[in-house]
């Protein structure tokens, strides 16, 4: 009889993790050795290639990522204001190794679908079964007349976190007390609903204690925005919001605060019925899925990139799936929670189709905090499923929601901590 002892049983089916998969699903012996590149390791990409080789360890997982580590925008206003410095938000990618995920520091500088290559900008080609891309979102500067790359070293836009936070942060600190700082706020979708409004309760928060003569003018486009109600009942009680005291300002689409144009010159910015003079001038520009969605030929008209919404395959060029910020999976808010969300959706959509199997029906999830003062937090919550006769993902009635507008003092000072639990946890699902 051919016997097979345990040594040799490793041997052939390349590892210990193998072992329990291959007994207790036949179908994914099938998968193993094929192999999944995911481009870009923010919490879109760095979950799906965990969640893929936990789902299938027989799989070939490689990471392209281009930093050496991954510094999240996720409370990163809470840098704005003081409350947390930027290394807390910084996560390297030696996690994913102890998974047997393979991580090339490199930038994906082309994908061929036909040939199943990504290509990089070290030199480097990767082939692949299926192909994940997350490369979150690229600004649209030209779209403010008088904006540009270059001028957002004098007027930061702080939406991708790094440099440009702690560039934000400084002229904020070196602002004279009785200095207005002017937020223009980007038209929808865009990454973080509730972000700049987020971000002016941060900076009033610090205003408050340190600089209380000084202002902050937000400029939008729109009319409403997320968690609006909770918002101005936060800019109320701590901010002094609609009185003619107010440190915040909101002024909406309807009331002129489409911007025309700015000089950089001067940091003066002209909306629609009146010129604002800047101290301090934060540029949010519009926003489009990231470089390498255009250059592969992943992206709609409108700039995001079309997919499956149940596998998240996209629907111009098969075998590469886009998840994250680039997708337009917009009836869930483009945040990290989402994000990781989405990643494990295709992760075990991808496991599947591997493995010849038609992917099981999804659902999906988000949870998005904010935090308006030191003890002042609220969030919102939303669960989804796949509507596929529309291919859109639908919400669930009757589940998630908003914290209540006449919530207590204890319920708010505890969303706080919801907060930073929130934060630890997803760092710890997507990169640990
Ligand atoms: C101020 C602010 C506050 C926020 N707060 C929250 C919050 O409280 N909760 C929440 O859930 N979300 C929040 N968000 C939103 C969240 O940051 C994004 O939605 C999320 O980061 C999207 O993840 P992603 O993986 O799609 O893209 P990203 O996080 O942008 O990651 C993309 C990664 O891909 C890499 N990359 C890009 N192109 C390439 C390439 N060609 N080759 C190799 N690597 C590449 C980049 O270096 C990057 O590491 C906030 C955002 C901002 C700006």
């Amino acid at each position: 009889m051919f016997k097979v002892n345990r040594r040799d049983f490793m041997k052939l089916t390349g590892g210990a993790a193998v072992v329990g998969s291959v007994l207790g699903m036949p179908h994914i012996a099938r998968a193993a050795g094929q192999k999944v590149v995911v481009i870009g390791g923010g919490p879109g990409g760095a979950t799906a290639a965990k969640y893929l080789k936990m789902g299938n360890p027989g799989l070939d997982v490689t990471l392209i990522e281009s930093g050496d580590s991954y510094v999240a925008c996720f409370l990163s206003n809470e840098v704005l204001s003081g409350e947390r410095t930027l290394e807390s938000l910084t996560v390297g990618f030696d996690g994913l190794k102890k998974y047997g995920i393979t991580v090339v520091k490199d930038t994906a500088s082309a994908i061929d679908p036909a040939a199943k290559k990504v290509t990089t900008s070290g030199g480097k080609t990767f082939d692949y079964d299926r192909c994940v891309v997350s490369p979150g979102v690229e600004f649209n500067y030209e779209a403010v007349v008088g904006y540009s790359e270059a001028a957002s070293h004098k007027a930061p836009h702080a939406w991708k976190a790094g440099p440009q936070t702690l560039l934000l942060r400084k002229q904020l600190e070196d602002m004279k007390d009785g200095g207005t700082f002017v937020i223009v706020a980007p038209p929808n979708p865009f990454r973080c609903p509730p972000g700049p409004y987020e971000r002016a309760a941060q900076v009033a928060m610090y205003f408050k204690h340190k600089k209380p003569k000084s202002k902050i003018i937000i400029l939008d486009p729109k009319d409403d925005f997320a968690k609006k109600g909770l918002f101005i009942k936060a800019w109320t009680s701590l901010y002094g919001y609609g009185t003619p005291d107010s440190m915040i300002k909101w002024v909406s689409g309807a009331d002129g605060g489409k911007v025309d144009k700015i000089d950089m010159e001067t940091l003066t910015v002209s909306a629609q019925t009146e010129d604002f003079k800047a101290d301090v001038l934060n540029v949010i520009p519009p926003q489009k899925a990231g470089h390498i969605a255009h250059v592969a030929d992943l992206v709609n008209e409108k700039g995001w990139c079309s997919v499956n919404k149940k596998t998240f395959e996209s629907s111009k060029h098969p075998g590469v799936h886009i998840i994250g910020d680039a997708s337009d999976a917009t009836t869930m808010p483009k945040s990290a929670y989402s994000a990781s969300s989405q990643a494990k959706v295709c992760a075990a959509a991808i496991i599947d189709l591997l493995a010849g199997k038609e992917p099981g029906d999804p659902s999906y999830v988000n949870t998005c905090y904010s935090i308006a003062g030191p003890d002042y937090g609220f969030s919102v919550a939303g669960v989804y499923t796949y509507d596929a006769e529309k291919n859109e993902i639908a919400g669930v009635k009757g589940a998630g929601g908003l914290t209540p507008v006449d919530a207590s003092p204890e319920m708010l000072k505890r969303e706080v901590g919801y907060a930073h639990s929130w934060l630890a946890n997803i760092v710890a699902d997507s990169w640990k």
